[in-house]
């Protein structure tokens, strides 16, 4: 297979993503590293990483902090996030996400209200105020709306899995897909720049369905997404359960392969590195840079908390921190936007 002869429909891209030529996907990643260059640039955009909390109500059957899990809970406080948010400012990192457990308690969601207005009176000297993503699960509507208000311009809610039979299969029977795609879609009219992603190489799935992923962020018209290789958890049900699921270096090559495809599809649009990359490769992260994603996380949740979040097996052996970044990005190609939002050219172009 070559890459000129790729197709942009449901065949097409299942085909590349069947097809397991290593010269055809070093070729992809080339090709989609030099689009992403021609399009928006050579500069990667950085997003301090706060991860406030492991609590979720939810009890996805693939995640390591799912409400039936026994695990140690933490919950950062008002403070610690501050100064992990000062931390990402200090560095001039330009945004932060704010990344925890789905949780819709009237507690909860006034603390995340009033750390985005604190947030936004960080000084960040001669940059703009940070800009702030949040990744916190389903809310309704009017919390959405009073986040945004307070705010926060960014929301990340993976749809995990676009086909609804394969999202069943990972979710118990109350999480509804239906809910899900209606969260997405009141996320951009109230207008954040919504973004979405997916699991790569989890059981059950097919090249079909990855396809359908992709042809999903398109349809959606996605400004970002952030998606990554499953790393399966070894107390989940879906680990548990002993369904197959393909290779760490299979699912490492898919997840760059991926990316490089949506690079190809949405050339303008925010492509993160997921931290899931790093798991399976020591320079994971830097990889998905050049194979076309364009943003980087590095963390900075206080170290004695961040072991305990606990998504997948073998994250707590990541080399993070805020000095992720030299831990993170050697290659000389790679530019760093300092003190910059990092907004999709996508969206800003919308
Ligand atoms: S994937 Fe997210 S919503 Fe689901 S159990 Fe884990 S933290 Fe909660």
């Amino acid at each position: 297979m070559k890459v000129s002869e790729l197709t942009w429909d449901r065949e097409g891209l299942a085909a590349a993503i069947a097809c397991e030529d290593a010269a055809f996907e070093a070729a992809l990643r080339e090709e989609a590293y030099r689009v992403k260059v021609d399009t928006i640039g050579p500069e990667v955009y950085l997003r301090g990483l706060i991860e406030i909390s492991n609590i979720c109500v939810k009890d996805c059957l693939y995640c390591g902090i799912r409400r039936d899990i026994s695990c140690p809970r933490y919950e950062l406080s008002e403070e610690e996030v501050l100064s992990a948010a000062r931390t990402a400012a200090g560095r001039r990192f330009g945004s932060v996400v704010i990344q925890g457990g789905e949780r819709t308690d009237a507690a909860f969601i006034r603390k995340i209200t009033r750390l985005l207005k604190e947030i936004k009176q960080i000084d960040t000297g001669d940059d703009p105020p940070l800009g702030i993503t949040l990744s916190l699960g389903e809310q309704s509507r009017e919390v959405y709306e009073e986040w945004f208000d307070a705010g926060a311009h960014r929301y990340l809610l993976r749809i995990e899995a676009f086909n609804p039979d394969l999202y069943r299969k990972i979710h118990p029977e109350d999480h509804s897909y239906d809910r899900r795609l209606q969260a997405l879609y009141d996320l951009k009219e109230i207008g954040y720049q919504a973004g979405t992603g997916a699991m790569i190489g989890i059981p059950f799935q097919t090249a079909e369905d990855l396809a359908d992923d992709l042809l999903f962020y398109k349809q959606f018209d996605a400004p970002m997404v952030g998606m990554g290789p499953y790393n399966p958890h070894p107390q989940t049900p879906l680990t548990l359960s002993g369904a197959p699921y393909p290779s760490a270096e299979r699912r490492f090559a898919l997840g760059l392969k991926m990316i490089a495809l949506l690079r190809l599809l949405m050339p303008d649009i925010n492509i993160a590195a997921a931290t899931a990359l790093e798991v399976l490769d020591p320079r994971g992260r830097e990889k998905g840079l050049l194979s076309g994603a364009n943003v980087f996380m590095p963390n900075v949740t206080p170290r004695e908390q961040l072991v305990k979040y606990n998504l997948y097996d073998r994250k707590t052996s990541l080399p993070d921190g805020p000095s992720a970044l030299e831990h993170g990005l050697s290659d000389s190609r790679i530019v760093i936007g300092y003190g910059r939002w990092g907004d999709s050219k996508h969206f800003r172009q919308e």
